[in-house]
């Protein structure tokens, strides 16, 4: 569903993404983890093209991803995102914030767009608040809101670029409880987070990135039982 082959980036001088080479199979769920700077932002922002990319090759769904132009705005609309910050509309209602893409970009009706909206609310559970405002929300209802507007694009694969970050501890929980259900429903999904126990349960395979580079690709239990090198178990003994 996602292959990146030799991705090279560089910001300046600093080397950012260092031959990075990681395929994401249909349905699988993969957790990127390591230390602040190491490159997982850059690394989901690049699947997407939030960030050119210098070199390699990055496709979706056996698709390449152009530079730019209309193909570009299809494919991203293949790739939902979820990032720290909610980056909900602030003058839209709840409802309009899960509507708008698929009016504009999916060119679907009103109706139908209305309709899905508000399946996906009731699936992340914060229908009730359908007609708020995003600012009339909790910080763990508005991410919820974020994951239903980007599920709305019906996306191939979903990337989370550290979604409890910027949470109170009570509402970590909520928001991935409903990542794990999404999850369990097979949807393809890249997961950037610090949650260890979102990690055990819910990742297929954990990569570890440091410096730029892949350093470790594994299942949860080898990794967190069994880390290979220096620098996973320095971190692993920072945050467990
Ligand atoms: P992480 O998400 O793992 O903390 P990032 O991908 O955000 O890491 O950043 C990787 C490195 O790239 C860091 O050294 C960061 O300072 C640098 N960086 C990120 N974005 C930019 C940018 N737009 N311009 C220059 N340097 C950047
Ligand atoms: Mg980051």
């Amino acid at each position: 569903m996602v292959a990146m082959d030799d991705v090279q980036k560089w910001f300046g001088e600093l080397h950012v993404l260092k031959d990075i080479n990681l395929h994401v199979k249909p349905g699988e769920v993969v957790v990127v983890i390591g230390p602040s700077g190491s490159g997982k932002s850059t690394l989901c922002r690049a699947i997407n093209r939030l960030e050119p990319i210098d070199q390699g090759t990055i496709a979706i769904d056996g698709a390449l991803l152009p530079e730019e132009g209309r193909k570009l705005a299809q494919l991203r609309a293949d790739v939902g995102m979820v990032f720290q910050s909610f980056n909900l509309f602030a003058h839209k209602t709840v409802l309009e914030n899960v509507m708008l893409g698929p009016i504009k970009v999916r060119k679907k009706s009103k109706a139908d767009a209305e309709k899905r909206a508000m399946e996906l609310l009731k699936r992340v559970g914060v229908d009730s608040q359908a007609n708020k405002y995003p600012a009339q929300l909790s910080g763990g209802q508005q991410q919820r809101v974020a994951i239903a507007r980007a599920l709305a694009m019906d996306p191939k694969v979903m990337l989370f670029d550290e979604p409890t970050s910027a949470l109170d501890p009570e509402m970590i929980k909520e928001v991935l409880d409903t990542m794990v259900a999404l999850a369990k429903a097979g949807m393809t999904m890249v997961v950037v987070t610090h949650e260890m126990g979102f990690a055990r349960t819910a990742a297929d395979r954990v990569v570890f990135m440091s410096d730029g580079q892949i350093l470790e690709e594994n299942t949860p239990q080898e990794f967190f039982d069994h880390p290979e090198t220096d620098r996973a178990k320095d971190f692993l003994a920072k945050i467990l």
